[in-house]
């Protein structure tokens, strides 16, 4: 019997797609991870799970109790459902800064939302700060604390990594990611690297971000402008992507996103967000260096739908400078 044990046991074994087209274009295998297959719709249901298990384990949560958490949106989506399943209350502290879809959905999902003015992480009314207190402040409640919780890389190094070798069977030559708390990079890379020192581990960075300056240079440092991409990029090296051991990192522009989320859609079919375009683009750019014949994965890490007033909709891109191909 194949089924899953509920909305948490379908969490993960996501396909790994080859993009034909992309493939046939570059001359190398383009491998997708399809996390935006997650039951919660993103590659978040994992580190949202691996988060509630662990807080679990320790004894900090129990029956009734309250999960708190400061997130760009798909963490919280995932917690939302997975705190139903599990039967506890979930609060969310979002930037407002964030699409109204995903803002919406919280609300839809029962999570108690809070919106709050963007503010950068040393400011104490910084999303994630906010989430702290507000955990600190309740009763029975912890705070997810996706940043820097390592039971978050611990998802992906138990869970993507495998699955990613088994998949390949191995014969992969590169992983390109971008990082928002660094879980999914840090966990599928160290798995990675324990099995072949060799498989090229490249971190994707969006403009404004200091994760391509740490990568090059071994400090963070913010670079060009601010991207309209959501929940990649950082102004820190988190206590999760700490340590993490990367070959290289690549930057990738506004621009090269959007057109690769079209191209995405256009070539093969797939409807998916920001992140999932500075993923694609970088890869395409790894096989470009690496030559053909190689093969590179990549993850897509949530649908289109997420985005559909801003990413697809070419009047907002415009305001933008941003062009649809
Ligand atoms: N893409 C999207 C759409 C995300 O929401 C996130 C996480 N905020 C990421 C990529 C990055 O994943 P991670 O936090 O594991 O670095």
């Amino acid at each position: 019997m194949r089924i899953a044990e509920g909305f948490v046991g379908a969490i993960g074994a996501t396909p790994l797609l080859r993009l034909p087209s992309l493939s046939r274009a570059s001359g190398c295998e383009i491998l997708g991870k399809a996390e935006f297959m997650n039951p919660g719709g993103s590659v978040k249901d994992r580190a949202a799970l691996y988060i509630v298990l662990d807080a679990e384990r320790r004894g900090a949560l129990s029956p009734g109790g309250t999960v708190v958490e400061g997130t760009a949106g798909n963490t919280g989506i995932g917690l939302a459902h997975i705190c139903h399943a599990r039967g506890y209350r979930c609060v969310i502290v979002i930037p407002e800064t964030q699409t109204r879809e995903k803002i919406d959905l919280l609300r839809t999902l029962g999570a108690e939302v809070h919106t709050v003015p963007a503010a950068p992480y040393s400011d104490p009314n910084n999303y994630q700060k906010v989430a702290q207190r507000m955990a600190a402040e309740r009763d029975n409640a912890i705070w997810a604390n996706q940043f820097d919780n390592p039971a978050n890389r611990e998802a992906h190094y138990a869970t993507t990594g495998p699955e990613l070798w088994e998949q390949t069977d191995g014969q992969l030559d590169a992983f390109v990611a971008a990082t928002g708390t660094g879980g999914t990079l840090a966990g599928v890379a160290r798995y990675l690297k324990e099995q072949r020192r060799d498989i090229r581990c490249v971190l994707a960075d969006p403009t404004g971000s200091a994760l391509y300056r740490y990568v090059k240079a071994g400090e963070p440092e913010v670079l060009g402008p601010g991207s309209i991409t959501e929940g990649i990029g950082s102004s820190r090296v988190t206590a999760n992507l700490e340590g993490t051991p990367i070959d290289d990192a690549l930057q990738i522009d506004d621009q090269q996103a959007v057109t690769t989320v079209y191209r995405l859609l256009a070539d093969e079919g797939l409807f998916l967000g920001s992140s999932s375009g500075i993923n694609v683009a970088a890869a395409l750019q790894v096989a470009e260096q690496l030559g053909p014949g190689h093969t590179i994965v990549t993850v897509l890490c949530d649908g289109g739908a997420r985005y559909a007033s801003r990413l697809f909709d070419r009047e907002w891109l415009a305001g933008k400078g941003l062009a649809v191909p």
